[in-house]
């Protein structure tokens, strides 16, 4: 960090463990952890994250994308990884490269991952059937037809179907109908290709939600994202397990002003200040996934103590109201995400103040900001830009 931005993503390590670890003792012993890490592991770093999951027992990793996959195999990772998205067939040689499983729902990505396999001599091209049971995304519809289409891709030749899987539209939700009603499709589903002689052997269905509240739909295989981060699916999921966010988003006060009544402050002049006051500029903004949006509603932690966000957000500075804290000086620490001295500002509280949800503000976090690891308190390595 010697010289460097004083902007910065640190993510705490050992919270990511901890999660990992409380989170598959809700499972039982033959169900396999997936550590969603998609989106850079939802803002926090992909391959660290991966890394620290598969030495807490998760065996799977979950990507979106080909190029997500190869990444991790980039930085060492040698664990199974299912490309969870949707591929078009010339996406098909890139999964193979990087000797993922891709997700399947066609007979034209089936094909074209037969032949990417045996083009780079590496066949069988292995992939999970997806069923759309009511996402209303990708998949194969749990009908004749979609039966019909599954045979069709498990007999491509270089093809082997490893698995199947469907995903939850609203198991986030505190009523559970609409997901038992999916559960139900799928296993309906199941059954018909099994009377076909089609029995994938690992069968998955459950997001954070599921492993947290629905048991019955753990099955072979959990796909947790979200709440390995140590945030809740959504305000509806109970917590009662006890997950430690990992992230924080911090940067240091750049300048402090004693301004007068009536100092307008940041562009459009939404702010002005209703009396003599001390303002502090922080250097950071939307750009580094700091929303603009956030101006004039949200809060950070300076010193402990809670300050507006006053003005709109700009590109690469936040100006801040510390008139009621006493003695903020340039250099000072500065919280935009996670906690400062026993008070923490929430990811929930963001997504709140933004009208989306905790997922969105963690993924948002920018490019730019370095992430910093942290293992025992400490750093563990050198920022990753
Ligand atoms: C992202 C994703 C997950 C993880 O969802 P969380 O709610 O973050 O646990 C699981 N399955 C699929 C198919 C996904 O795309």
């Amino acid at each position: 960090m010697a010289g460097g931005r004083p902007t910065r993503a640190e993510v705490d390590l050992d919270r990511i463990a901890h999660n990992v670890t409380v989170l598959r003792r809700l499972t039982r012993p033959g169900t396999a952890f997936m550590a969603v890490v998609k989106a850079d592991g939802y803002g926090h770093g992909a391959a660290e994250v991966a890394a620290v999951a598969l030495e807490h027992g998760a065996t799977w990793l979950g990507v979106a994308i080909p190029e997500e996959a190869l990444a991790l195999r980039a930085a060492g990772i040698g664990a199974p990884i299912l490309v969870l998205g949707p591929i078009l067939p010339h996406q098909a040689a890139m999964v193979v490269a990087a000797g993922a499983r891709a997700t399947v729902s066609g007979v034209a990505e089936a094909r074209a991952l037969g032949r990417a396999a045996r083009a780079a001599g590496r066949e069988p091209a292995v992939v999970h059937l997806k069923v759309d049971t009511g996402m209303g995304r990708i998949g194969l519809l749990p009908d004749e037809a979609g039966a019909e289409r599954a045979l069709q891709v498990a007999g491509q030749p270089g093809v082997s179907v490893e698995g199947i899987f469907t995903h939850f539209a609203a198991a986030d939700e505190a009523d559970k109908g609409y997901t038992r009603w999916q559960l139900d499709r799928f296993f309906g589903f199941l059954e018909v290709l099994a009377r076909r002689g089609l029995k994938p052997a690992i069968r998955h269905a459950a997001n954070s939600a599921g492993l947290l509240e629905v048991p019955e739909s753990h099955l072979d295989l959990v796909r947790v994202g979200i709440a390995l981060y140590g945030l809740f699916p959504s305000p509806e999921v109970r917590r009662e397990v006890d997950l430690r966010p990992a992230l924080r988003l911090v940067t240091a006060v750049a300048q402090v002003r004693t301004v007068p009544a009536g100092t307008r402050v940041s562009y459009g002049c939404t702010w002005q200040a209703g009396r003599d006051t001390v303002l502090a500029v922080l250097p950071a903004g939307y750009a580094d996934g700091y929303r603009r949006a956030l101006g004039n509603r949200a809060q950070v932690l300076v010193g402990g103590r809670r300050a507006p966000v006053v003005g709109h957000v700009c590109m690469d500075q936040t100006i801040v109201d510390v008139g009621d804290l006493s003695g903020v000086a340039p250099g000072d620490e500065a919280v935009l995400l996670g906690e400062q001295s026993g008070d923490r500002i929430t990811a929930d509280e963001l997504a709140e103040h933004l009208g989306t949800i905790n997922y969105e503000v963690v993924t948002g976090i920018g490019r730019r900001v370095p992430r910093v690891y942290l293992r025992g308190g400490r750093p563990a390595g050198p920022p990753r830009p």
